[in-house]
């Protein structure tokens, strides 16, 4: 079961239903296919994941090129 919420569309102002976990994401409408905010002042799950994701790929890549200096510091 999946919990949805009802918002309009910004763009065509149509009712439209949104998952409650895109809250926060950008959703398209269905009616005019505009993309927009869901519920703006949420922050979107999705989006706190790709950037967790992110950074972790940032702290990788920034210990591999400390770990690149320290060898060629040893050299
Ligand atoms: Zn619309």
């Amino acid at each position: 079961m999946s919990i949805k919420f009802t918002q309009s569309c910004p763009i065509c102002g149509r009712r439209i239903d949104v998952r409650a976990s895109l809250l926060g994401c950008t959703v398209a409408c269905q009616h005019c296919g505009a993309e927009f905010t869901a519920n703006a002042n949420q922050s979107c799950p999705a989006g706190r994941e790709h950037s967790d994701e992110l950074l972790a790929r940032v702290e990788k890549a920034l210990r591999r090129a400390e770990a690149a200096a320290a060898v060629e510091a040893e050299v």
